[in-house]
């Protein structure tokens, strides 16, 4: 069969306007791209910079890209946090979806993973506490994010946490309600949701990807890494993967992992006792991350 090339449809007008507000946006440059979303840095006429999520509606004629558009937009639009990307406005010309964002303007966790190959504990504690409290707010607000990763937690100009791109996100509507959706992203996909497709799948799943998230931040590459995606779904059956000696985790923080990689749902710790683990306590845990973190391992000693 014929690989399909992937159209790349024309980018949005250089300055895009919400006919129902009267605003208007300058698209300034380009910021990224994702499954069905491009994102372009964009100024208001009072100079402010923010972020646009652009779907062309091209790419929502099916009844499914649909449904899950308008579901993003409505769990997004649900939640206002300091750890939450900002949904500040969404309006529609002929062409595109556009979801204003505020700008993270110090790109996601993935881009500073890359230069910087692994964090910091001292690091790692300040992102994960910020990481938790985002999932604390979503949880009682009833969404679970489902697609927690490093290239979905973005960084503001002060270097604080954001989750973004809910595009996979579900809420609970009923307590006790279950999910069967397969989704996710392989490395990160909690062991329940491929295979228990009987009694599906809650809150714990995000859980279980602040654990991969940890270990990622770490060690530098996700726990159950390999070459094809069902290997990767084996080993994360199996529940197999190591510490590298040569990597010199500390032993608290390898426990903290362990307890929050438990293959059970039920058995993994709250986020309340994730943030009550000795290792918060074991070493520097500084008040933020610094911008120069960018480009070398900040000293907190
Ligand atoms: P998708 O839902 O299609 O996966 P994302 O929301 O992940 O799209 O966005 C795609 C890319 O755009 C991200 O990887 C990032 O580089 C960039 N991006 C998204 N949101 C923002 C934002 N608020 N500020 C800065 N860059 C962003």
């Amino acid at each position: 069969m014929e690989k399909k090339e992937k159209v790349v449809p024309p980018s949005p007008p250089r300055v895009i306007r919400d006919e129902t507000t009267g605003n208007a946006y300058r698209r300034v440059g380009f910021l990224g791209e994702g499954g069905f979303a491009r994102v372009w840095e964009v100024t208001t006429i009072h100079g402010e910079r923010k972020a646009v999520k652009v779907v062309n509606k091209d790419s929502i004629k099916s009844k499914k890209n649909k449904t899950k558009l308008w579901a993003e937009i409505k769990l997004h639009q649900m939640l206002t946090h300091p750890n939450i990307v900002t949904f500040e406005d969404c309006f529609e010309d002929d062409e595109n979806v556009y979801m204003m964002l505020e700008l993270c303007e110090n790109g996601s966790l993935m881009d500073l993973l890359r230069k910087r190959r692994r964090y910091t504990e001292p690091e790692a504690r300040v992102i994960l506490v910020q990481l938790i409290a985002a999932c604390q707010y979503m949880h009682q607000t009833n969404v679970i994010h489902r697609d927690l990763k490093l290239g979905n937690l973005f960084l503001d100009d002060q270097m604080n946490v954001k989750v973004g791109d809910f595009g996979l996100a579900a809420l609970i509507e009923k307590p006790g309600d279950r999910k069967k959706t397969i989704c996710g992203t392989p490395n990160y996909i909690a062991p329940e949701v491929l295979f228990d497709t009987v009694n599906g799948h809650s809150f714990e799943v995000d859980i279980w990807s602040v654990g991969v998230i940890l270990y990622t931040l770490l060690i530098g590459k996700p726990p159950f890494q390999t070459k094809d995606v069902k290997a990767i779904y084996k080993r994360i059956k199996e529940n197999r993967y190591d510490f590298p000696a040569d990597k010199e985790i500390s032993a608290s923080a390898q426990d903290l992992i362990t307890s929050i990689l438990n293959p059970e749902p039920d058995k993994r710790p709250s986020l309340d006792a994730i943030l009550r683990h000795s290792w918060f306590h074991d070493g520097p845990f500084p008040p933020f991350v610094p911008v120069t973190a960018h480009d070398s391992a900040p000293d907190f000693r």
